[in-house]
């Protein structure tokens, strides 16, 4: 496994502490083995999500002081729409307060009543937007997407022959855009290839469809296809990602991912109508076109954390080979994980490391709170729990996946951090057969893995 060094040296430092095994059994027993209310200060090493916890260089640090808070016509504003211009390649910038803001501009722009969105499967603020639209979402993830086990170096392609069958019986009048998420967070954080994004526009541009890119992660995307797919390897990131843009008609982004800040998003098109229409929209939703949302000092830290991503390709390669050396501790080890790892986290699959347990005793949850338990690692459930009920019968969902959820946040941990999490999986692994599963005792009616509560059967 290649082992690369940080790009980065550590300036300043934030204390952690370790609480001891019985102090961290009450805890998650007062937690309700439930993650996502453990406190902060209770975890070691955090790895629920890569979502805002990046943590800002200094150059970043020093753009705090610059915040320019004019209501209207922020300098700051000017050097984020230029960030953006130079690096993705769009002239029309709309700010926003985060991913999901972008997202529901964007859906009120395009999505008309009963009209039909396309994806490679889903995310869920981006489905909620459009179905709140009362659109419909169609997912056209390739197949294997779906096979945690499957090798596959695009898991998260485009079916390019269903997306033309599904434009063919709906008739093109009846889409109102098709969403290319990279690097596809839901499927694992897995790629879609060049090629994959090429076929793509072309088949939507014969039907005058428009593609819209959830870019959340397209740093991390076209790095793999740099690792990955051939005629890329010699090319810098920067222009891959740029390439990559070229065939989209705009892009909806939550800069609290690739963009290295704790807070902040937007939308970028090259289509005047979309942007007309959802420059219209920001006043509305989340604040004035030139700051939307977001104070001069965050928009100021987000135009260098664009910039700073491209810089040159180390920050990115370390960043992908890092989560991946992660992995593979673990997949040595005998760990049970989805394979290949994706950008950004490393799942296990619950089901094989819980064998013994029946899904109706949650082994995603009983394993995440365990490991917990084990080393002070917080992780995140997605099995049974996320999956939810059906909101009209409230039969539960099933689940075909029962996976935890290993985040690694940008630029936060060492190896050694990882490498501490990584051997308190493996110590629980071999004692696998000792852990006994969960019961519900407490589910709230919507999104019910945020604050459900659990006791040991
Ligand atoms: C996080 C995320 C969003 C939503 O962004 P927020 O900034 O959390 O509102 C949208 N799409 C993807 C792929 C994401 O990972």
């Amino acid at each position: 496994m290649d082992y690369l060094p940080p790009p980065w040296k550590i300036k300043m430092v934030e204390k952690v502490n370790l609480l001891s095994r019985s102090g961290r059994e009450s805890a998650v027993k007062e937690a309700g083995f439930n993650t996502f209310l453990l406190k902060s200060r209770d975890v070691f090493i955090d790895l629920l999500t890569d979502s805002g916890t990046s943590a800002m260089s200094d150059n970043q640090w020093a753009g705090l002081m610059l915040g320019d808070e004019a209501y209207a016509g922020s300098e700051n504003f000017y050097n984020l729409e230029k960030a953006v211009k130079d690096v993705y390649g769009f002239s029309f910038v709309v700010p926003t307060h985060q991913g999901r803001a972008a997202e529901h501009l964007m859906a009120r722009a395009l999505v008309q009543k009963g009209q039909h969105v396309l994806s490679n499967m889903y995310f869920t603020t981006s489905r909620e937007h459009v179905e709140r639209r009362g659109g419909i979402w169609q997912d056209c993830i390739v197949p294997e997407a779906h096979d945690p086990q499957k090798d596959k170096p695009f898991k998260g392609n485009f079916d390019i022959a269903r997306t033309g069958r599904l434009i063919k019986k709906l008739g093109k009048n009846k889409i109102a855009f098709i969403r290319v998420e990279a690097n596809c967070n839901m499927a694992g954080g897995q790629p879609v290839s060049m090629k994959n994004l090429e076929d793509l526009k072309t088949l939507a541009e014969r039907h005058e469809i428009p593609v819209i890119m959830d870019a959340t992660r397209a740093l991390e995307n076209a790095y793999f296809i740099k690792a990955r797919e051939k005629g890329w390897e010699k090319t810098p990131v920067k222009k891959i990602l740029k390439n990559m843009m070229r065939f989209t008609d705009g892009i909806t982004v939550s800069s609290k991912k690739d963009n290295l800040v704790n807070i902040g998003g937007f939308l970028a098109t090259r289509n005047k109508k979309i942007f007309e229409e959802t420059k219209t929209l920001v006043v509305v939703y989340e604040g004035l076109h030139t700051y939307g949302g977001m104070s001069g000092r965050d928009m100021e830290a987000l135009a260098r954390g664009i910039r700073e991503m491209v810089e040159n390709d180390d920050y990115v390669e370390h960043r992908v080979k890092q989560v991946e050396w992660f992995g593979g501790l673990l997949k040595e080890a005998g760990v049970p994980i989805v394979v290949p790892v994706g950008g950004h986290a490393v799942y296990l699959d619950a089901k094989k490391f819980l064998s013994h347990l029946p899904q109706s005793q949650y082994p995603a949850q009983t394993l995440s709170a365990s490991i917990y338990e084990e080393c002070a690692v917080r992780s995140m459930e997605r099995g049974i729990v996320s999956a939810g009920r059906d909101p009209k019968t409230r039969k539960e969902h099933g689940s075909k996946l029962e996976l935890v959820r290993l985040t690694v946040p940008r630029r936060v941990y060492t190896n050694d951090h990882l490498g501490f999490a990584a051997e308190g999986i493996v110590n629980l692994f071999k004692k696998r057969q000792t852990i006994r599963g969960l019961k519900m005792t407490y589910e709230p009616k919507q999104l019910r893995f945020f604050q459900a509560k659990f006791r040991r059967v």
